[in-house]
């Protein structure tokens, strides 16, 4: 027998991810269903990217009428929902200017980009090297997954490229390595998300912020993961004391449409010009009608002020199942970005869960229950969530 006939059960999918064993077909504000109707109530937002639920209405409605009218046509042309896109990003942060693209690691792809070329091009020196910090997650493009300080996202793909450098995250006194003659940036998580949800402090954001503006350092913020009003701000940087040069975003900007994007300040974003950088698809009129129709929803109705209250009640609930139970050992995270941290393994918990009590969770390492409720969710679901968590910790010691 051929090894093809043998191996002709598995997937046709590459086993890039262990997959949990369901499938499923269809999903409503904080709710997905499989193939056998199961319902389960999704505590993940598809990795911190459905922040307003399962297909919502304005989103759908939006895509549905652009779907009749023109699926794409190439950045050669001016395309009216990513103009229109774009004026929100820039209305709504530090950024002046927007290039779109598809993924977070496209972003933070260009992010690199920029910097270097805004420090060779623009202020016409030699720097290159872009700081990043221990346990980040930045992408798993070849540029991105160097910029990552994670090991095990790295093995096997030498060389690396070069210009980055890793420093301790949140470590104060490590600062005073933060800036080599050729560092041009430093990127950072606000709260690192796949690195096992650890908070930035604001004192030694203040100092990496204080030291790069002394310096002439671009201060990049990736938010892929804690933006698009997943922390209770539109962006988290914006509920500490400054304002970024350079911000990536993609998860939950088109609401589940694949769609990221680098905004930039003025001086910042005319170090690209015609021909330095580009994408097929970025921006495309569906991506950015699915984007435009999710921002508009965060930055003019009260989605984010009632995401503020369910976020104050569920940090109110967890707090008590930490005073409860001896096996947490942290609970930490901003907004709607939550890890609880225990003493047993967090796959177990996060299995059980969906298995037992029809609950949706993710991981973050190995030791770490990572919660990312929809922003729209509800007391009564998170009632829902806290109980069978509260459940599982009596059951799992
Ligand atoms: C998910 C994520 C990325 C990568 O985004 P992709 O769309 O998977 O390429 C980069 N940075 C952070 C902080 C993320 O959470």
């Amino acid at each position: 027998m051929s090894e093809k006939v043998i191996i002709e059960k598995k997937s046709a999918v590459m086993p890039t991810y262990n997959r949990f064993p369901i499938a499923l077909t269809k999903g409503k504000g904080s709710y997905v269903w499989d193939d056998n109707e199961k319902k389960y109530l999704d505590y993940t937002a598809g990795i911190a990217t459905c922040n307003l639920g399962h297909v919502p209405d304005v989103v759908k409605t939006a895509t549905e009428e652009q779907l009749n009218n023109l699926w794409h046509c190439s950045n050669l042309y001016t395309i009216p929902a990513q103009e229109a896109l774009a004026e929100k990003l820039v209305k709504n942060s530090s950024g002046d200017q927007v290039f779109f693209c598809n993924s977070g690691a496209e972003a933070n792809e260009a992010a690199i980009k920029i910097a270097r070329r805004y420090a060779q091009q623009v202020n016409k020196t030699a720097r290159y090297e872009v700081v990043t910090f221990n346990q980040s997650f930045h992408g798993r493009t070849l540029a991105t997954l160097s910029a990552t300080g994670q090991e095990k996202i790295q093995t096997g793909f030498q060389p690396l490229m070069p210009g980055f450098r890793y420093l301790p995250y949140n470590d104060i006194e490590a600062l005073e390595d933060l800036i080599h003659p050729e560092t041009c940036a430093v990127m950072l998580e606000l709260v690192q998300g796949e690195g096992g949800v650890i908070p930035a402090e604001p004192d030694w954001v203040e100092k990496v912020v204080r030291l790069c503006q002394e310096n002439d350092v671009l201060v990049m913020v990736d938010e892929i993961q804690t933006g698009m009003g997943r922390t209770g701000t539109l962006f988290a940087y914006q509920q500490f004391d400054f304002e970024p040069d350079v911000i990536s975003v993609a998860k939950g900007l088109g609401s589940g449409f694949p769609i990221g994007a680098l905004i930039a300040r003025n001086n910042v974003a005319k170090a690209f010009d015609p021909g330095s950088h580009g994408s097929t698809f970025g921006g495309n009129p569906l991506a950015t009608t699915a984007g435009l129709a999710t921002i508009k929803e965060m930055t003019e109705t009260d989605v984010l002020e009632k995401a503020i209250e369910q976020i104050a009640y569920l940090w109110t609930k967890l707090e008590d199942l930490n005073t409860k139970y001896d096996q947490i050992l942290d609970i930490r995270g901003r907004g709607f970005l939550i890890g609880i941290e225990i003493s047993g393994k967090a796959i177990e918990y996060v299995t059980k869960a969906r298995e037992s009590h029809q609950l949706l969770l993710l991981v973050a390492g190995e030791k770490v229950i990572r919660i990312l409720p929809p922003l729209s969710t509800t007391r009564e679901e998170i009632d829902q969530a806290v109980g069978v968590l509260d459940q599982l910790f009596a059951e799992i010691n």
